[in-house]
């Protein structure tokens, strides 16, 4: 028998995020972004709940080459552009559109030998100071594009480093619509957190009439995964956002505490009363973070306790306490959402973590076996 641990991805949960997203964007069309091997789900197990969308967007050539190889003949967009003069002609083969955020992708382009014009998305720095161009050398490099004959359609594209937090993306709209307004172009501004809470204040940023201007392609991605792009400020639930990933392990052995008796590596839980603990076949090495301190939330057939002690490699400890019909076999919920709908949401967890639901989906071991659900 395999180890008791398993990952299941929700499709139909992926299929309603999607639409919540859409119905947040008006008429937006959409990019499902799958970088990341889709956000640690796997390309191959989200795409049928995610090709409903317009188009998919990704960093690796390679995962464009396995989203074509799934039979995806729409759009598909290189978020960070090309690395090298090669990578273009991949892009001609598989009809990719490629972000470009720099000179030298530019030089590129103008040294690619094809037929074929291609559509890119330019970027603007507009205050994240990551990738794109200046505000004040945009206007520069679109020009150069534009006279290339490698060139086709030019989109417009910005990231926000706020839109999930108080600063919001006023600043950055501002920056970006003063140095845009007068080009031609589809605009891509949006992520998960400022489709979700700022498409109202985006188009107000961008005057009118603005809704187009702001809302041809938006790009969510922590969204469609069901997880709370502004967590704790919003909850996934309060979004109406359903878990796209739920990571659970059986318990395979239960332990008899006596009160003042510790669990787990440098005893660092000590029971106050007698109380039952659950061995849970999950660990760090399945990607559940050893960070998390006692306390953090686990389901055990689907009610909410605690974990207690230290994670291990393998293996977690469970407070029992709340549930005592529970023993070897029952299933604990590490995230997502147990067989009677009760919802352990990954952010929460992530928080105990110090970190974002982002990570811990993305750290989903490759020894966890996972299964795609209806
Ligand atoms: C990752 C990424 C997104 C999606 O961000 P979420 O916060 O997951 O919605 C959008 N745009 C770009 C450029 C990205 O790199």
């Amino acid at each position: 028998m395999p180890r008791p641990i398993l990952a299941t991805i929700h499709t139909q949960a992926l299929r309603d995020n999607l639409s919540l997203a859409r119905c947040a964007a008006d008429d937006a069309r959409v990019w499902a972004v799958v970088k990341a091997n889709a956000y640690g789900h796997g390309i191959e197990r989200v795409f049928e709940g995610l090709r409903g969308a317009d188009g998919f967007a990704l960093l690796d050539l390679n995962e464009a080459q396995r989203v074509r190889d799934l039979g995806w003949r729409g759009p598909i967009l290189l978020l960070e552009g090309v690395f090298e003069l090669r990578d273009l002609e991949l892009c001609s083969r598989l009809d990719l559109w490629h972000t470009v955020h720099c000179d030298a992708q530019i030089d590129m382009l103008a040294a690619h030998k094809t037929n074929v014009a291609q559509r890119v998305f330019l970027k603007m720095n507009s205050g994240m100071n990551r990738l794109g161009f200046a505000p004040e050398r945009y206007r520069s490099a679109w020009t150069r594009l534009n006279a290339l004959p490698q060139v086709d359609e030019i989109s417009l594209m910005t990231h926000f480093s706020d839109a999930d937090g108080a600063k919001g993306v006023a600043e950055q709209m501002a920056v970006f619509a003063a140095m845009t307004h007068d080009l031609p172009g589809e605009r891509s501004l949006s992520n998960s957190a400022a489709t979700l809470r700022h498409m109202a204040h985006a188009d107000q940023a961008m005057g009118q009439p603005s809704t187009k201007l702001v809302s041809d392609w938006v790009r969510p991605g922590i969204a469609l995964y069901g997880s709370a792009p502004d967590f704790p400020e919003h909850s996934a639930a309060d979004w109406g956002l359903q878990p796209s990933m739920t990571l659970a392990a059986k318990i395979i052995a239960v332990q008899a505490l006596s009160a003042g008796a510790s669990v787990g590596y440098g005893s660092n839980f000590l029971a106050q009363d007698a109380m039952r603990v659950g061995v849970v076949a999950c660990g760090y090495a399945d990607g559940y973070p050893r960070i998390c301190p006692t306390g953090t939330p686990v389901l055990v057939d689907g009610t909410r306790t605690r974990t207690v002690g230290r994670v291990s490699m393998d293996m977690i400890t469970v407070d029992l306490t709340a549930v005592p019909q529970a023993g070897p076999g029952s299933v604990v919920t590490l995230w997502g959402t147990a067989a009677n709908g009760a919802v352990l949401s990954i952010d929460e967890v992530a928080a105990c973590a110090q970190t974002v639901g982002y990570e811990l989906m993305c750290g989903l071991a490759s020894r966890v076996p996972v299964e795609v659900a209806a």
